[in-house]
């Protein structure tokens, strides 16, 4: 049996950056448990892109913090997150200009430098594009993205240093709450006395909420995904056109996925319509990379609420705390929903006043925040 003041469950990026943030605050006394290995969840599966061309003030101003932390990760962490901006660049037709411009414009009050720009900007850009259809793109070049791999490492390196605890392959199967009190977090392997439990559990998340008694409005889809071999770097932004995005990573391979209008499932397996699809839509927009081979193909979860944004912050039970529900854009919320959950817990407040929005009674009083610019 051991006492913590904060019990984390989930080791991917919202688990690790908010343990992180806490150390960071002095905290010491917590842990980490993650029922795999490090990045196991979503974090390991995902498309790598960071941006802030959102079209709510919420998403928009905490993503704005995030590309600040991004940078300050890439700076300060024991190793490269690989961090870059090279931008996004999101195709548009002529019939989406205008609601686009729209977001553009309060992505501008709020201080992001995106801007519509036309086919010919696109071409310089991308020099490879196919521009057929296309009448412009909304364009942001502080956007961009960083490898999941390496950033999970760099914050495990990090919470080492800082002498927190990291549990591997170790799974949380009870939380024990007594006369509306958190006691303690039971795993496969030890039981810990706490007050305090950060629900980072991803895919997991309501099955954790349920040991509490609390249900979360979560749906599962499965997302696929697929890597090529590697070739020397020609594109530096994250490409988006309708469902479709693409990207290349530093080590050279092109990154990217569509929707295939899957159903909420719970099986994590690649299927054979997935490759085919992405082929047809990824060629259409860059016909030159028609020889390269796909050496890796994947499915991962977006954990969805129904108004695609995030749930974060407290609970009607003490100490149980969500950064949970992240859809397509949780890696790159990362940093920020780290630093945000760490500062409710040690001052009681979430820091961006944007972030109480995101709150669980939204679901309950009805107010919710849709998204517009979902990907995938
Ligand atoms: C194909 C695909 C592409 C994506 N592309 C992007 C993108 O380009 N940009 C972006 O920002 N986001 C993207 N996302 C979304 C992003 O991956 C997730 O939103 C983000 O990684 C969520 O991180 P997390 O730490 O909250 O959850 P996870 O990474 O899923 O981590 C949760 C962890 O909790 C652990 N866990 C669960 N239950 C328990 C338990 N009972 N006990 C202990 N541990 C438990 C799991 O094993 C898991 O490792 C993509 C997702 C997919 C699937």
């Amino acid at each position: 049996m051991e006492n913590k003041d904060v019990v984390i469950v989930g080791g991917g990026i919202t688990g690790l950056s908010t343990a992180y943030y806490l150390a960071k605050e002095g905290a010491k006394n917590i842990v980490v448990i993650e029922k795999s290995y490090l990045g196991s969840g979503s974090t390991g599966r995902c498309g790598t892109g960071i941006r802030q061309q959102f079209t709510t003030r919420e998403h928009i101003i905490l993503m704005r913090e995030s590309v600040k932390l991004w940078k300050e990760w890439e700076n300060n962490l024991p190793k490269s997150v690989h961090f870059r901006q090279g931008g996004y660049l999101w195709i548009l037709k002529e019939n989406e200009i205008d609601t686009y411009r729209e977001y553009v414009r309060l992505q501008n009050i709020l201080g992001v430098n995106s801007r519509i720009i036309n086919k010919d900007d696109v071409k310089l850009i991308v020099p490879d594009i196919n521009t057929d259809g296309i009448a412009g793109a909304s364009w942001c070049p502080s956007d961009g993205n960083a490898y999941p791999f390496d950033t999970v490492d760099a914050l495990r390196i990090a919470l080492k240093q800082f002498g927190i605890p990291i549990r591997q392959f170790e799974e949380v199967k009870e939380i024990k709450v007594e006369n509306g009190i958190i006691q303690q977090v039971i795993t496969n392997k030890e039981k810990f006395n706490t007050h305090f439990v950060v629900n980072a559990a991803g895919f997991g998340a309501r099955k954790i909420a349920h040991m509490v008694g609390i249900d979360l409005p979560l749906k599962l889809y499965r997302h696929q995904i697929a890597v090529s071999e590697p070739v020397k770097v020609f594109l530096e932004p994250m490409v988006v056109k309708g469902e479709l995005y693409f990207t290349q990573t530093y080590r050279g391979r092109i990154i990217g996925g569509t929707d295939l209008d899957e159903q909420s499932t719970e099986s994590l397996s690649s299927t054979d319509g997935f490759l085919p699809q992405f082929a047809k839509e990824i060629l259409s927009v860059l016909p030159t990379i028609s020889s390269l081979n796909v050496m890796r193909q994947w499915a991962g979860f977006y954990v969805v609420t129904p108004d695609h944004h995030p749930i974060l912050g407290g609970t009607d039970l003490p100490g149980f705390v969500l950064g949970v529900g992240f859809s397509g854009h949780g890696f790159m919320l990362g940093p920020v929903v780290g630093k945000l959950l760490a500062a409710y817990i040690m001052h009681g407040t979430m820091y961006l006043p944007e972030a109480n929005n995101l709150n669980l009674e939204r679901f309950r009083s009805g107010r919710l925040i849709q998204e517009k610019a979902v990907i995938g």
